[in-house]
């Protein structure tokens, strides 16, 4: 993984390169960027970079020893610490029992989340973190002298994950850090991390993904056309993991479609029959999709109200989409739109707080029924 294979991130690349030509490279630094966004790729980048036997100025020369260790995630002086769900039986106590899973998910795909993670490993919804063996293993690992003679490298992916013990262990290595070490924290959020090793950190902000590198990674890795890229691109909002989902699971996007089209003529005809039978198709639905289905909605509301003030320029639909819209568009409007938001966004929220999902479409479809008479 070099920084030439992450596509975009002008401005995160440099600032990592201005560490190492300036000559501070901070021993404790925090990727902070949402979910989809490019930090796991910048940070193997980074620490391969640091690691080439004969570096760029730009960029690791992508052919040394050091840089083809790398590029298999073999490296030995690059460890990762990850979430994972711990088992007994399975004798799963901390990343190295998952190592080989790791890489070979990175070298498929080095853009996932948390969630893709565990569905890689079949260990959705389950619990994963990073416990207290884990901290013991950083620590032996980077007792050992460094292979290279050069850093060791420790990047911990999503330390929010951390449970309390590991999470102060994590800040005793941090105030007295090895040798020749560097730690770099990957995190989503840092709502659940202890603030004084934040404090320890020095933060290097990830940004979103940009919509036109999303769509062109689209377009070079999974062929597909443009009008799908920049359409899928703008429903993902900057978010990779997202938009590969949609491409790569596309069949979801249609049933999300024609579930969306059934949800509004079913309120719009306020019919008591069809509502019964939609909310059992739509409570049938996973978990996720069921959540990827509300946010699917609230996509279509906000370019309904787009393409009813704006004349549509700005619409990131697909043809099926914009055909639809294009006749129940004007539902949408001031009358009801804040509203409509805000009971999708309620579901959501329940939803993910594991409510019954019968009751809540039941629920939601009645009150849709209400609030699309108030946009006619
Ligand atoms: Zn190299």
């Amino acid at each position: 993984m070099l920084f030439g294979d992450i596509i975009g991130y002008a401005k995160e690349k440099k600032a990592l390169l201005n560490e190492v030509k300036e000559g501070r490279i901070s021993h404790a630094q925090l990727f902070l960027g949402p979910e989809g966004s490019a930090k796991l790729p910048l940070a193997i980048a980074f620490s391969g970079y640091l690691l080439c036997e004969n570096p760029g100025p730009n960029d690791a020369c992508g052919k040394c020893p050091g840089c083809q260790k790398i590029s298999s995630l073999v490296h030995p002086d690059l460890h990762f610490a990850f979430p994972v769900v711990l088992s007994a039986t399975e004798k799963i106590a901390c990343s190295d029992d998952r190592r080989s899973e790791w890489n070979n998910l990175i070298l498929k795909n080095p853009y996932f989340d948390l969630n893709t993670w565990q569905e890689y490993l079949d260990e959705r919804g389950k619990n994963a973190v990073i416990g207290v063996e884990e901290s013991r293993s950083i620590l032996q690992k980077l007792s050992l002298k460094s292979y290279s003679g050069k850093y060791k490298i420790m990047i911990i992916w999503l330390p929010e994950r951390m449970n309390n013990s590991a999470a102060n262990k994590l800040l005793k290595m941090l105030e007295e850090p090895p040798e020749q070490t560097l730690f770099f924290l990957l995190s989503d959020s840092i709502e659940n991390m202890l603030p004084t090793i934040i404090s320890r950190t020095q933060l290097l902000k990830i940004a979103p993904f940009e919509t036109d590198d999303i769509a062109r990674y689209l377009e070079t890795k999974f062929a597909v056309d443009k009008t799908v890229s920049y359409s899928v691109a703008g429903l993902a909002q900057g978010n990779m993991v997202e938009a590969i989902q949609m491409v790569s699971g596309d069949e979801n996007q249609h049933i999300y479609f024609d579930l969306f089209v059934k949800m509004m003529r079913t309120a719009y005809a306020a019919n008591a029959f069809e509502l019964m039978s939609l909310s059992d198709e739509l409570a049938a639905l996973e978990k996720e999709q069921q959540k990827n289905f509300i946010k699917y909605g609230l996509h279509l509301f906000r370019e309904s109200v787009i393409l009813n003030y704006m004349k549509g320029e700005l619409v990131n639909l697909r043809n099926e989409e914009r055909a639809f819209l294009e006749k129940f568009a004007r539902f949408i409007n001031n009358h009801n739109i804040s509203e409509l938001n805000e009971e999708f966004n309620e579901a959501f929220y329940h939803l993910e707080r594991n409510a019954s999902a019968k009751i809540l479409f039941t629920d939601l479809v009645i009150k849709l029924t209400k609030l699309i008479k108030k946009g006619v």
